[in-house]
């Protein structure tokens, strides 16, 4: 559904692995965002208005009131505070920020400027995220476990960032599963211990075991070759529950159940984004952050094989 008659111009800024994975298609299928315009030091789209210094694109086209913010966490910042200091909604990926003191201020900065700020949780619009939720309210959550073990080479070939301060590691997928866990427990839990595994040449951690309050666990893994795992599995007082792939499909006492047509999760973060700016209204949730910020601050470091992309190196 388009929300207004017309639709609202957006600028796509850091056009990377996710903005044309996701984000492009996304924009492309939806009624309500026309993009007018990218903004990135390198990269462009074919067909669309191409910018490549930010504080340029901001004062040659106050007509986009709307920047999707598409950049690893570290200068994400920078590039949010000057879009809200323009009086433009902001859209950021996950993380929101590289700390949670960063996001708050965006937060305060929205709020002044009279803009909408969304912190999006691309799992959180997963297709069986949603039944899980419903289903946990009429139930006692006894165990939960996470898994998500996916091969880092894989799905962030060459990305220094990940390891770099800020690009939390493997958090950077993990979150994604402490986004659904936030979403659905209808009761919060909070960290009480961590194992974390940093490469010994390497600033983020490339594994991690986290123990919550409520017999909650994870186990994180960039080293997984092979099949991918991203599951949530849940024992609850009337049987159990799991959230496969991602949250894509969900099956209740083992069985798979189906699920209503789903738009996708980035689409459904689009039109969200329309209904916030709409209503000019802000949704910063920063639940997910604050455990990876836990086990950063509680976490017993253990420090394990050297990590290059290239494993020739290694
Ligand atoms: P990426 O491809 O490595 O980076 C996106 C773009 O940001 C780059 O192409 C680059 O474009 C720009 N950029 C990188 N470093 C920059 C810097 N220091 N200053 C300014 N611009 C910079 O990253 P990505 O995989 O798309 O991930 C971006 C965000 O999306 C992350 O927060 C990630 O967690 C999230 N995300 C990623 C995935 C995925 O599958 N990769 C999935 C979901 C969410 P220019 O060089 O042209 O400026």
């Amino acid at each position: 559904m388009a929300y207004g008659t017309t639709s609202r111009k957006i600028a796509l800024v850091g056009i990377g692995k996710i903005a044309r994975d996701q984000h492009l298609p996304a924009l492309q299928a939806s009624d309500d965002w026309d993009l007018a315009a990218t903004v990135s030091r390198s990269g462009a789209i074919e067909g669309v208005e191409a910018h490549d210094d930010f504080d340029a694109f901001l004062t040659a086209r106050p007509d986009v009131e709307v920047v999707s913010l598409c950049l690893p966490p570290q200068p994400r910042f920078d590039y949010a505070k000057k879009a809200l200091l323009a009086r433009r909604h902001v859209m950021l990926e996950k993380p929101p920020g590289q700390t949670l003191a960063e996001v708050h201020e965006l937060e305060r900065l929205a709020a002044k400027q009279g803009v909408t700020l969304y912190a999006t949780w691309h799992s959180r619009m997963a297709a069986g995220v949603a039944a899980a939720k419903s289903r946990l309210v009429e139930r006692v959550v006894q165990s939960l476990r996470i898994t998500w073990k996916e091969d880092v080479r894989k799905w962030h070939p060459g990305q220094e960032w990940v390891f770099a301060p800020g690009g939390m590691g493997v958090f950077d997928p993990g979150i994604n599963a402490l986004s659904i866990l936030t979403e659905i427990l209808p009761e919060p839990v909070h960290l009480v211990s961590a194992e974390l595994e940093f490469p010994e040449n390497r600033d983020t951690p490339i594994a991690a075991r986290l123990e919550f309050t409520g017999n909650v666990g994870a186990v994180f893994d960039w080293r997984q070759e092979g099949p991918q795992t991203w599951d949530i599995e849940i024992e609850t007082n009337k049987g159990s529950i799991a959230l496969r792939d991602g949250g894509a499909r969900i099956e209740v006492d083992g069985a798979e159940q189906k699920l209503l047509d789903h738009p996708g999760e980035y689409p459904s973060l689009y039109a969200r984004m329309a209904q916030l700016v709409a209503n000019r209204e802000s949704e910063v949730d920063l639940a997910p952050m604050i455990h990876v910020a836990d086990a950063m601050t509680l976490g017993r470091r253990i420090t394990v094989a050297p990590f290059e992309f290239d494993k020739e190196t290694t």
